[in-house]
């Protein structure tokens, strides 16, 4: 079995009595895609930072490559980095930016250049060597970002939300880019995200974070399928999972999963009808409860209608109400 080339156990991260990361584990072997998920103010970010070396623990391990590197500093760790901000030098050219490491690094002139060769081929920057990146769009910049990271030969890359401030449609692209390349280099990645999205369709793996601890790690189906907790319910999926009280338990059914019936079912009521073009998502009430389906296509119902709705027991995900743990279902409140 192949060993893990990322093993970070028991880490911790305090600041006074605050604590930012509480204890985590996680691994992720060789060429593997980990995604750290959660909303803002979980730890990522902090867990990031520990592994690249640009914080230091207040307890626990990081080992690279079978070495611990908790002591070693950040340019020591042979990992390259993306963020947010892409941290390029205004002043420099494409080339300068790409370039800028390996000149630290002294690596000679003819590796320098090819490897820039190779690089700038891959994210397909050729004509925009020569410019500054003022001259360049910010998918242009992600793009010179992800090629210093090629250039660095470095085996492990940590990225820190680094699709972020681009738009939607250019998002989607850079999602299949930055994973292509990835699997083509077969480079280890830790990929901080607040978006649901990218964890799910990049991440060969997801840890969840909730509040410094990790709620759920899983692949990205069990994530879907198989949610630990109402919290990792409600944070996959668009919209998220309905959580309805029964009593003292908590059932989930995902909005993708309810139709609408003649009869039986249970009986609630329209608050709203939210047309998005290829489907529409009807906001309904139940007692205390608003329940969301998304139906295809364009659905009109008036508010205050009432309807029947209805799923089949498979697609139900119990959670105990009390403990807020998942428990496996011996029946369907649609039976009972
Ligand atoms: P975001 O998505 O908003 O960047 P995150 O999950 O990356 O969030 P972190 O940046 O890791 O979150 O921060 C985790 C928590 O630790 C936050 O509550 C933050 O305010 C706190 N924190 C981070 N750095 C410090 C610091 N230097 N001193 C005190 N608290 C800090």
């Amino acid at each position: 079995m192949m060993s893990d080339f990322l093993s970070v156990s028991n880490l911790s991260r305090s600041y006074g009595e605050f604590h930012a990361v509480n204890d985590i584990s996680f691994s992720a072997k060789q060429g593997e895609f980990i995604a750290l998920l959660g909303p803002s103010g979980c730890g990522k970010s902090t867990t990031l930072k520990m592994i690249a070396g640009l914080e230091l623990p207040t307890a626990g391990k990081i080992e690279i490559n079978g070495s611990d590197v908790v002591n070693t500093p950040p340019g020591k760790r042979n990992l390259s980095m993306v963020f947010q901000s892409y941290a390029l030098f205004p002043h420099m050219s494409v080339k300068e930016n790409i370039l800028f490491g390996l000149k630290a690094r002294k690596v000679q002139k003819q590796e320098r250049n090819k490897r820039l060769n190779e690089a700038v081929e891959m994210v397909d920057l050729g004509p925009h060597i020569n410019k500054k990146p003022g001259q360049l769009s910010g998918g242009q910049c992600q793009r010179v970002a992800l090629a210093r990271t090629i250039v660095s030969n470095a085996p492990l890359c940590l990225m820190d939300e680094p699709l972020s401030n681009l738009d939607t449609k250019l998002r989607a692209e850079m999602r299949s880019e930055i994973r292509s390349l990835q699997r083509k280099l077969g480079l280890t990645v830790v990929y901080v995200t607040h978006d649901q999205i990218e964890a799910m369709s990049m991440a060969d793996s997801i840890i969840l974070l909730n509040e410094g601890r990790i709620e759920q790690a899983s692949t990205p189906e069990a994530f879907y399928e198989h949610p630990e907790t109402p919290f990792v319910a409600k944070f996959i999926g668009h919209p998220p999972m309905n959580l309805i009280a029964f009593d003292d338990l908590l059932v989930g059914v995902r909005p993708e999963h309810i139709g609408l019936v003649e009869q039986g079912g249970l009986a609630v009521s329209v608050v709203e009808c939210d047309y998005q073009g290829s489907e529409t998502i009807l906001t309904t009430s139940f007692k205390e409860s608003t329940i969301r389906l998304s139906l295809a296509g364009k659905r009109v119902l008036a508010p205050g209608a009432a309807v029947n709705i209805q799923w089949v027991p498979e697609n139900e995900h119990h959670f105990s109400s009390s403990s807020g743990q998942r428990i496996e279902r011996t029946n369907s409140v649609m039976n009972s």
